[in-house]
């Protein structure tokens, strides 16, 4: 008897102290709604930020979506964050975007990863891997497979914090004035290709040479380089370089999926409030499907413009140059993981996903893709 009557004892305290806590959480809650009901009476910090980027001004796709970015923050924070976009050169050179947001002298920076292969080898995996993940394999490692984590862990080293704001999806491989049967009719060829596919072109006997965008054109009709790779045939057409090279050879193995980029000054981004982050964050989201959306309508459109109104003759590598071109792919990402403990580290994240996601790819996309033909 006495045990019950404890038990009864307890039970009532313990409805009773549910019953105070509910109490109180109704009394905060009612706090809460007259709080936002009442007129602020200080109006909420503002912020004017810049972006430098290492595109030209407006550029197609990687500089729209820095200007999109900056007005979605806009409208969403009502006003608090304003994000002044400068194109690569207005502010600082293109390819000092990444000290001046460590540095703070500005907030906020757009490029590719890849730009960064000086101050970090490991930046360039969260770039592009030749014969590596694709936009949709590269989307979900960062997301969803722990590739984000790694990544702000190394640009925290850096003041940092990285954010994913598109893919270009698979690339094109290049315009040529010769055709590619082997591997050996990379020897000797001077050819504007960035990255790690770069290493790749040096590997096979040719000469990686580095030109900035403007350059390239001009420097593709004097001779100056035999070959070119760009991004793809909307940009490609744009540069205009049907009109001095023959051959437009696909498929861009150096670039199968290329994840661009958007850096803010760490310290600056943690000492903003929490809803202009997630503010941030959430433009960031938009704009990584902005820009793969745009690549992926608008090349196939000129891709046709540039065969049936060009003359452009489309060519496939051939297998066996896919097959050599992996091998020494392979033999470049060997080194650079072996010769920097940062890259091991990344690699080991990447490497791991995409085994993962390949097995899942073989009973899905590939599987799939076998019906295109049926
Ligand atoms: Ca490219």
């Amino acid at each position: 008897m006495e045990e019950k009557k404890d038990k009864t004892v307890e039970k009532t305290s313990t409805r009773r102290d549910f019953l105070k806590k509910a109490a109180v959480t109704t009394a905060g809650a009612a706090a809460a709604v007259s709080t936002i009901g009442a007129p602020a009476v200080h109006a909420k910090k503002t912020y004017t930020w810049r972006m430098v980027t290492t595109w030209p001004p407006h550029f197609p796709v990687f500089g729209e979506a820095a200007d999109k970015l900056a007005e979605w923050v806009d409208v969403m924070s009502q006003g608090r964050l304003k994000i002044q976009v400068y194109g690569g050169g207005e502010l600082v050179p293109p390819l000092q975007a990444f000290d001046a947001v460590s540095q703070g002298m500005v907030e906020m920076g757009h490029g590719a990863s890849y730009y960064w292969a000086g101050k970090s080898p490991a930046t360039q995996f969260f770039a592009q891997v030749p014969f590596g993940m694709n936009a949709q394999q590269m989307t979900a490692w960062i997301y969803g497979g722990g590739g984000l984590k790694v990544w702000e862990e190394l640009y925290a080293k850096f003041n940092l914090v990285p954010f994913p704001v598109g893919n270009s999806g698979v690339q094109m491989g290049g315009w040529f004035n010769k055709e590619i049967n082997s591997i050996n009719d990379y020897k000797g060829l001077k050819m504007r290709i960035p990255g790690l596919g770069g290493k790749v072109i040096a590997k096979a006997g040719g000469s990686a040479v580095l030109s900035a965008g403007g350059e390239i054109y001009t420097n593709l009709e004097r001779g100056v380089i035999d070959a070119t790779e760009w991004v793809g045939p909307y940009h490609d057409y744009l540069m205009g370089f049907h009109k001095v090279a023959k051959y437009y050879y696909y498929p861009g193995w150096h670039e199968p999926g290329l994840n661009l980029e958007m850096f803010v000054n760490k310290s600056k981004f943690d000492a903003l409030p929490k809803d202009l982050q997630e503010i941030i964050r959430a433009a960031a989201y938009r704009s990584h499907w902005f820009e793969f959306a745009e690549f992926e309508s608008k090349n196939v459109e000129y891709l046709n413009k540039l065969v049936n109104e060009e003359n452009v003759k489309l060519k496939a590598f051939p297998d066996q140059v896919l097959k050599d071109l992996k091998k020494l792919s392979g033999e470049v990402l060997q080194e650079v993981v072996e010769s920097d403990a940062d890259s091991r580290k990344v690699w080991d994240s990447y490497s791991a996903f995409r085994k993962k996601v390949s097995q899942w790819s073989e009973v899905t996309e590939q599987a799939y893709a076998k019906t295109f033909d049926m």
